[in-house]
């Protein structure tokens, strides 16, 4: 494997600080997230319900369009910043990070990157500010993993695209404030397109929220296409260039998750840390009892690798170098950390940890996803050896 580094560069510019800028953003969402979603994210879940004033809150403090530029309503952010919000949104809730990451990498992305001029001015002020949500509709209920096999057709007919199909499991796209859908589309024999489809289109239905294990308040929606149509202007791109701008927006999507998979096991880990000083048996806390001990030194290790990995994945894309592979390794990595932080972080709780009014078992519940979306293990492991060349 070739060392990670351009010939030249090893030892030119190593800093492992995070700048005042993106320290800001950390203590920032930290603070919310203690403040405001930590006292409400039990019944959220309980009552899955989806958190439209926290996004709205969110929103405000410029946090639903952190790394889009100021030209365009967003905060102007880095990528790492991007990715230390939604660790810190994750350390304390999943469904509040999966929206605004979701929103983000999926939905207003996919704009921003391959949009034109006027789509972007027109589009992304109402998505930047989070007055408006966006989805991407990349999975059919026959296509997951083998996304490119997708059938959903897109054909164009007077002046517009009629498109004919469904989508399955579309995060944010049918809560009161989605603005619509990008979804890849067969415009062609071999060719694959990005069409949007605004909420509302006459043809366009959308199923009622998903029953979930976890992530119980964000918003997962099964779409129907029939014979909807919209204007031929609402083309993403270049005809045919589907495939690749979906695998472009993947690979950035998958620091948003590898970002979850850390705050999820640092979230773990912090109510284990916690519970085992409070927790007595044998006459003193469980965390004297050096089982107990090992656990949280183990996750408090891979927890350093995960983050470490993570970062230097946003901290390429910031430098426009290749990052699909490290992006790739890391949302692997910290899919995998994040079932070991829970499961030992909820081992640490014992039978209290699988009781609903303990936070740990949320938790347990919301983080088997991030070893699926987005790209499962598998398909990560997949990508990596393509990357290593095999
Ligand atoms: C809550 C939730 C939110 C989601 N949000 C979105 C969204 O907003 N937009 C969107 O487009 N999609 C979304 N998805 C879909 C998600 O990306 C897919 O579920 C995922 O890509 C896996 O596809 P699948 O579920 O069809 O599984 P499958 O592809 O059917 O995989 C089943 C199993 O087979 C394995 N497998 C498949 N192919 C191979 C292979 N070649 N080699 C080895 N193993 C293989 C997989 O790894 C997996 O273990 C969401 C899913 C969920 C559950």
């Amino acid at each position: 494997m070739e060392p990670p580094n351009l010939p030249g560069s090893i030892g030119r510019r190593m800093d492992l600080d995070v700048t005042q800028e993106q320290q800001l953003v950390r203590d920032t969402v930290r603070e919310f997230a203690r403040e405001k979603i930590a006292p409400i994210a039990e019944v959220l879940d309980r009552e899955s319900r989806f958190p439209y004033e926290l996004v709205a809150e969110l929103g405000e403090l410029g946090l639903m369009g952190l790394p889009l530029p100021e030209e365009y309503g967003g905060a102007g952010g880095d990528t790492v910043s991007y990715a230390l919000a939604i660790e810190e949104l994750t350390r304390i809730d999943s469904s509040v990070a999966i929206t605004v990451a979701a929103h983000t990498s999926l939905g207003t992305m996919p704009i921003y990157l391959f949009g034109t001029d006027e789509q972007k001015r027109e589009w992304l002020p109402d998505l930047a500010s989070g007055r408006k949500l966006a989805a991407f509709g990349l999975t059919e209920p026959g296509a997951g993993s083998d996304a490119g096999n997708a059938l959903t057709t897109g054909e164009l007919r007077d002046g517009s695209w009629i498109v004919n199909g469904s989508k399955m499991f579309i995060t944010n796209a049918g809560t009161d404030i989605t603005w619509g859908v990008t979804l890849t589309a067969r415009t062609g024999e071999d060719e694959i397109s990005n069409i949007v489809v605004p909420n509302g289109t006459p043809g366009y239905e959308i199923s009622a929220p998903m029953k979930k294990l976890g992530w119980k308040a964000s918003d997962t929606r099964e779409l129907s296409f029939r014979d909807c149509a919209v204007p031929e202007g609402n083309l993403l791109g270049p005809r045919g260039q589907g495939f690749q701008q979906f695998l472009e927006i993947l690979d950035g999507g998958r620091i948003s998750v590898a970002a979850m998979g850390v705050g999820l096991a640092q979230g773990a880990y912090d109510l284990a840390y916690a519970y085992a000083q409070e927790r007595e048996q044998f006459g003193k806390p469980i965390s004297r009892f050096q089982a107990v001990q090992f656990k949280l030194a183990d996750m408090a290790t891979e927890i350093e690798a995960g983050r470490a990995l993570t970062i230097k994945a946003a901290w390429l894309k910031d430098q426009e170098r290749p990052f699909a592979r490290e992006a790739a390794m890391a949302k692997l990595y910290t899919g995998e950390l994040s079932n070991r932080a829970a499961n030992w972080a909820l081992q640490i709780h014992g039978g209290y940890g699988f009781m609903d009014e303990y936070a740990i078992s949320r938790l347990y519940r919301d983080q088997k996803i991030l070893e699926i979306g987005e790209g499962t293990n598998e398909v990560q492991r997949m990508v990596i050896a393509k990357h290593l060349g095999l």
